[in-house]
């Protein structure tokens, strides 16, 4: 089986996706997470079939078009594509601001040079100029309210690619984004359904956005809105959300720390102990409630387990899980 690209022509192995096979020939390909969640490696076909489940979660125009995720894709027979950057799916943008909220979270405000629409709580893929460095990011901004900025809340990690480069930037400095994407956001028919919000660190970035939705939608069910870190360094908006709260009677909102030392200072303002034992015990049953989990892979994808397990339904679920970038392996023959 062969699989052109660029006009090179690169063998492909039995099982092996495309995503792997243009990696170790070398090829420059944007991607993160390479199990399709953060759709950051879409191409397009030229020539040749995909599998259905290689097109999972792309749009219906999308999908039309031939996009599909690399990371996915294992051909049945020869393939040929396309990066697909030049039909419009990446946008522009230019930085306007980076704001301290602690020691190690910024706030975002980039300017959006196209045409982008999203819905709140949905992530877009931040891509670096000069090589493709690619990762996602929850989009903390309600584009009714923010007509020409997205905003951002940005974790900077010792030694992160990403993030200590965005630090680097200065105010006109070029950002490419593609996306929207992802399926955590509000819907009108959610508008009397109890919403249980948890966010762990910068998972409160979309929960921030989707509880702005949901209030400018005259929700009216309760909204009960956890926000939860290692460190009170983690924790971060509670002015803002503060002031929500205090405007929109069936919102509650509670902060707390995993591990806190019993006597610490810190402990003042939050709970201590793990975000799930203190939901359970606040809300009993969670059947029917629309759940969103945002945050650190680990900490969702165990949230999430629980409360199905409370009584929650899986499709009620809406999870956005930070997965952490892999490094590429290289190695593969390339024919031609
Ligand atoms: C759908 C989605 C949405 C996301 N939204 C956001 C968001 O709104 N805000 C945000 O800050 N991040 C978000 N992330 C995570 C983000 O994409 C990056 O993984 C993160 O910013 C680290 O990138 P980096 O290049 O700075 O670090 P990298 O160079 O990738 O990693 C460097 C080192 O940092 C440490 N590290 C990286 N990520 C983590 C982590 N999650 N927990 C613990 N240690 C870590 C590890 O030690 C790692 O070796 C999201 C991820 C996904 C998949």
């Amino acid at each position: 089986m062969f699989l052109t690209y660029k006009d090179h022509k690169i063998i492909l192995q039995e099982g092996q996706s495309v995503l792997e096979a243009l990696l170790e020939t070398g090829e420059s390909i944007s991607y993160a997470c390479k199990q399709g969640v953060c759709q950051s490696c879409v191409l397009k076909t030229v020539s040749g079939q995909v599998p259905t489940a290689s097109q999972v979660g792309l749009k219906p125009t999308q999908k039309e078009q031939g996009y599909f995720l690399s990371c996915l894709c294992k051909p049945e027979g020869d393939l040929e594509v396309v990066d697909c950057d030049d039909l419009g799916f990446k946008v522009p943008t230019s930085v306007v601001s980076l704001e301290k909220l602690t020691p190690s979270i910024y706030k975002v405000r980039l300017k959006i040079e196209g045409d982008f629409a999203y819905k709140a709580g949905q992530y877009i893929n931040l891509i670096r100029p000069s090589d493709q460095l690619t990762r996602s990011y929850s989009l903390a901004s309600v584009q009714a309210f923010d007509t020409e900025e997205i905003e951002l809340h940005v974790k900077v990690f010792p030694g992160g690619e990403m993030s200590n480069w965005l630090m680097s930037l200065s105010e006109k400095d070029s950002v490419e984004i593609m996306g929207p994407m992802g399926d955590c956001f509000y819907l009108p028919s959610f508008k009397d359904k109890n919403l249980l919000l948890l966010g762990y660190g910068t998972g409160l970035a979309p929960l921030y956005g989707i509880l702005k939705d949901a209030l400018t939608q005259g929700h009216t069910g309760d909204i009960h809105l956890y926000h939860w870190g290692n460190t009170p360094e983690d924790l971060y908006y509670q002015a803002e959300i503060d002031s929500i709260v205090s405007k929109n009677a069936p919102v509650f909102y509670k902060t707390g720390l995993e591990a806190l030392e019993k006597d610490s200072l810190e402990a003042a303002p939050h709970l201590s102990g793990e975000a799930c034992v203190v939901i359970q015990k606040d809300l009993t049953d969670l059947k029917d409630w629309k759940i969103f989990l945002c945050g650190g892979e680990a900490k969702v994808n165990k949230a999430r387990r629980i409360f199905y397990l409370a009584g929650a339904d899986l499709s009620d679920i809406y999870a956005d899980a930070f997965f952490t970038w892999q490094k590429p392996q290289v190695g593969a023959e390339k024919v031609s």
